[in-house]
This record gives C-alpha cells, structure tokens and sequence, in this order.
C-alpha cells in the first residue's frame, strides 16, 4: 500500500520537536499574538527573502486580506488563472471583486502572459498569480505587464514553498503572496495556518490590522477587520518544521527525478520545467488521456492518486453565475480532464518510488 501522502508519517519524523513545541506554548499561558507568531513571523520572512510576513488563520484569508488591503473588491476585476484550485477565485469573489479567468500554457500548467493581456480592461486591478503544483510562473513578463498598466500582482503561493524562479524564492516575485499552511502543504502545520509575505512595509501593516479586528491598539478599531489571526500553537508547530522544510524539498526533488527517469518512453506526458525554475514539487501531476484507466490500475495495485482538480472552477457550481459555460477554456478543461497526481512527499522511499513507476509503465507500455 502506497499513500499518495502519508502526513502521519511527515509529522512523526518531528514528534519530540513538535511535542516540545506544544509543551512550550500550554506553559507560556499566552496563546493568541504573542513570542511564537512573532519568531515565526520574522523566520519565515527570512526564508522568502521577504522584509514582512503576518501570519494569517489560512491562505484562503492571506489572499483575501492582500486584496481588501489594497482596496480592492466591488466593481473591480482581478485576473485568475482558469486552471488553479478554486480558493484562488474564492478570494476574489470574498472581496468582492470579479475572478478574470484566463488559460494557461499547455507545458507548465501556468498562466499564460499573453492570455493575461488579453484579458486587460480599464476595470482590471490586480494579477492573481498561482504557482501551481510548486512551479512558479513566468513572472518577469506579468511583472512587465503589470507595471505598463499600474496593476498588482499577488502570488497565490500555497503550493510553493520554497520554490525558486530565476534564483529568488516565491514569496518576494510580486508585490505581495498569500501562502497555505494547510497541513497538507509542502510547509503544513497541525490545523489551519497561513500568512502574507511583501516587501511593502505599508501593506504589511495594513493586513495585520484587517487581520486582527480592523485594531492596533486593544479596543480600539480603525477600520472595520476580521478574525483571521496565526494562532501561537500553530506558529510554534509551523517553526519546527521550517527547519526542515529544505530538506524535504530535496527529497521532492529527487523523487522527481526518479519519476522523469523511471517514466521515459511512457504514453504519457510528463511535467516540463523551464530552465530557470527550480519546483518545490507539492504534486507530482502527469497528463494522460486515459486517465480513468490509469488511475483505476495504480488502485489496484495499492497505489493512492490523486486528481488535482476534477472540476474547472468555472464549472463548478459556485461560479455559475459567472456565466461561463463548458467550452469557455478548452485548454483548462483538457487539463482537468487529463491530469493525475502520483504519489509524492518527502517520506516516500526509493523503492516505493520504484514501485510506481513499474505500475505506470506495465500499464503504459
Ligand atoms: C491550499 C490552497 C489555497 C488555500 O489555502 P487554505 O489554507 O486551505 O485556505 C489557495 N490556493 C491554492 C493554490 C491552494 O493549493
């Protein structure tokens, strides 16, 4: 039996950490915004390069607080990427604003500049970007397009921890990033957890006062916020594990390696990374128009995937009131239909890597 992600097993590799992490806390009698959210705060700006990050309750709120905090929402759109999971669009909306969808390119899975400028209207605000699967997007063009139309870009990186695009880590590529530290995520805490990193230290502000009440000072509110505050059990969990985190993505990234080898020659179509990129590999997501098939067989053999995602956000029925009708993104809705997560995580051993691939390939070939 292979999981497609075993996060007992990821967490128990820390277990005298993470128990003197909670030990830690119950002791200090303080619980809410105190020294954890704060260490953590400043630990994990550091390892994005950031000068600011505030740690938030979820990345669905990092996103949604990076949006109110530039006053975005009624009567604004924001471009999203087509193919993403739907907590990118679910910010947009929760703000008020209207998602843009626009297709990605067919190689990386990512938003396609030249569709985002398409997209461009005198309504439009903010470029929600998404790194998805732990690759970051092409960034330098959005930026380029973003600074001729005075708009910003947002980094959705929930998935990306740690990945780099031209040398620098996600986090610092546009004007501001939410990122998810849902336990299943690359960088997972034991519950709920998130933050919003930049370097503009005027936004940074204005997300931890939305954050915690619309307050600064106890009892007294500038503006009308929101609960969406790191709580410190989880801040203390979160800086067991950014120690680690690292080296867990080397791990990602030779269990990669041995998938491009091992799945050479396959009826498959592999992941391609452009050359100044380096993935933080959250999923490890090939193309294959018997999907069903696949899927089914690896199943059988005892072997956990995963379809990230089933439904466009488009078709679901959340955003039918957008309008947009099955055919509106034919390249989003192939991917859909077509993709297919392998196992993969940090605690998968070579040889139940080696077992994937021979389950792939008496399948395949
Ligand atoms: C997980 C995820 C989110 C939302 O994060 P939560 O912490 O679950 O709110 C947003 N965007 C993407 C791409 C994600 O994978």
């Amino acid at each position: 039996m292979i999981n497609f992600l075993d996060l007992k097993a990821i967490n128990l590799q820390y277990a005298d950490e993470l128990k003197a992490a909670f030990a830690k806390v119950l002791d200090s009698g303080w619980y809410i915004l105190g020294e954890e959210v704060k260490a953590f705060e400043e630990e994990f700006a550091a390892y994005c390069g950031a000068t600011h990050a505030v740690g938030v309750s979820n990345g669905l709120d990092a996103l949604h607080l990076i949006l109110r905090a530039y006053g975005i929402g009624q009567g604004d759109e924001v471009i999203v990427p087509a193919n993403t999971y739907i907590a990118t669009w679910l910010a947009v909306t929760y703000a008020g604003a209207t998602p843009i969808p626009v297709e990605p390119c067919v190689d990386t899975f990512n938003i396609d500049p030249a569709c985002i400028a398409e997209a461009i209207t005198p309504r439009t605000r903010a470029i929600l970007v998404v790194h998805l699967y732990g690759q970051p997007a092409d960034m330098d063009p959005i930026m380029a397009l973003a600074e001729k139309h005075d708009l910003k870009v947002i980094e959705d990186a929930a998935q990306a921890h740690g990945a780099c695009y031209k040398g620098r880590r996600v986090g610092t590529l546009g004007h501001a990033a939410g990122f998810s530290f849902y336990p299943g995520k690359n960088l997972g805490a034991l519950g709920d957890a998130g933050a919003v990193t930049t370097n503009d230290a005027k936004l940074a502000d204005k997300v931890r006062v939305l954050a915690n009440y619309g307050s600064r000072v106890k009892y007294h509110n500038e503006v009308s916020g929101f609960n969406c505050r790191l709580d410190e059990l989880q801040a203390a969990f979160l800086r067991v594990k950014l120690q680690h985190l690292d080296q867990e993505t080397v791990r990602r990234r030779d269990v990669a390696a041995r998938y491009f080898t091992g799945l050479q020659g396959c009826d498959l179509m592999l992941p391609q990374v452009p050359a100044q990129i380096e993935a933080a590999w959250h999923l490890f997501v090939v193309r294959s128009t018997q999907r069903t098939v696949l899927q089914q067989a690896l199943a059988e053999r005892g072997i956990g995937t995963m379809i990230h995602y089933p439904v466009a956000p488009h078709l679901q029925p959340a955003y039918a009131w957008l309008g947009l009708n099955r055919g509106a993104f034919p390249l989003s809705e192939r991917l859909h239909d077509q993709v297919l997560s392998l196992p993969m995580g940090p605690t998968l051993s070579n040889t139940e890597v080696e077992q994937v691939i021979a389950a792939v390939r008496a399948e395949l070939t």
